[in-house]
């Protein structure tokens, strides 16, 4: 089938579709070429429609939230692009019930503003609800898999309930890294709280990540995870190189920007991907950057922090089209 019969299709089950979308106008960093179908899905059924009639035309997709935490190739995404819409938020009691496009810091303020209190951290990390919980997003202490109770999914076919042990989350990540489950909505358990105390944990919390963190440039958050380690032996390389701050060994896990630090990452580029001169695991798009450099400099950095203190990083980011 051609791409127009693909395209007649695809409006004919769905509604408007685009043809040829720039990801780069969908993701924080900037970055992305076309993706081949782009559709909006505005309700928690569009997105099961759309899953079901891509793969009735056998078309590659996958769904896209706020973009905040992906990097999109140059060449685009050869299949349908489901944008996550669906925003409904309802509040019950201590719980808050909300869809898979619901914005983190709308589902942190709406919680404050109804007295509660649990995820004022949420309203820090950009983009949607269904990223969130794909990613066990966290900060400060604390990830989305303290609060969720219950996660709506639908999973090869069927809608399926699961509950928060179904989900495997450990840090920045979940079982539905490893599946093909479509995250519709959440149910996040709450405590009563005081709606000031929120508001002020809220800026407290804003202004302690703006101070250490590039937010005001194009990034998609911390590219590594941090290096969790088990064995005094996984860190004897380290050691060798430099001084481990305690609160460090403490917690069993080194931050990756200090790894990146110790081998002289800040400031480093490639085209206009550069390394935050604030943190450096933060890469900046500083003008036209592209997916290609954004890896060249992945790559050598990753080589950088291998070679020199003997730790592999792996990507918090999800690499898309590539
Ligand atoms: C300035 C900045 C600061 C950040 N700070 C933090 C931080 O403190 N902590 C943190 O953890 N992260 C942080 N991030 C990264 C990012 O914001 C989070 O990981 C966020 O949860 C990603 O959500 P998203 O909706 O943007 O997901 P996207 O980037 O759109 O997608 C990420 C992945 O989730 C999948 N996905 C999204 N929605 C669904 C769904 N409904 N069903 C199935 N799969 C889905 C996508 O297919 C993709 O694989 C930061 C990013 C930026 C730009």
């Amino acid at each position: 089938m051609d791409s127009v019969q693909t395209l007649s299709q695809l409006t004919d089950s769905l509604g408007p579709v685009l043809e040829n979308e720039p990801l780069k106008n969908h993701t924080t960093l900037g970055i992305g070429g076309g993706a081949r179908f782009f559709y909006e899905a505005a309700h928690s059924d569009d997105l099961i429609k759309a899953v079901q009639t891509a793969e009735e035309l056998n078309l590659k997709y996958f769904v896209l939230g706020g973009g905040s935490n992906v990097l999109v190739s140059d060449k685009g995404f050869d299949g349908l692009v489901i944008h996550a819409q669906n925003k409904n938020l309802r509040l019950q009691g201590e719980k808050i019930y909300v869809e898979a496009g619901v914005p983190n810091a709308e589902a942190a303020r709406e919680t404050v503003n109804a007295g509660l209190t649990g995820i004022e951290w949420l309203a820090t990390i950009p983009g949607t609800v269904g990223g969130a919980i794909y990613g066990n997003a966290g900060c400060f202490g604390k990830s989305i898999k303290n609060a969720v109770s219950k996660v709506d999914v639908y999973r090869t076919g069927a809608k399926k309930r699961l509950l928060k042990k179904d989900c495997q989350f450990s840090y920045r990540d979940s079982m539905f890294k490893r599946n093909n489950d479509i995250i519709l909505s959440a149910e996040l358990a709450l405590e009563p709280g005081e709606k000031q105390a929120g508001l002020k944990k809220i800026a407290e919390f804003m202004a302690q990540k703006k101070e250490t963190q590039p937010l005001d440039k194009r990034s998609a958050g911390s590219i590594f995870k941090n290096y969790a380690f088990h064995q005094p032996q996984d860190i004897e390389s380290i050691k060798a190189k430099c001084d481990i701050p305690p609160e460090f060994l403490a917690a069993k896990k080194i931050p990756a920007g200090w790894l990146l630090e110790q081998v002289g990452a800040k400031g480093m580029k490639v085209g206009d991907i550069e390394i935050s001169d604030k943190h450096a695991n933060y890469f900046i798009n500083t003008g036209k950057g592209t997916a290609t450099q954004f890896i060249e400099l992945l790559d050598s950095v990753k080589a950088k922090v291998k070679d020199q203190l003997g730790v592999e990083l792996h990507e918090e980011i999800q690499l898309i089209g590539f």
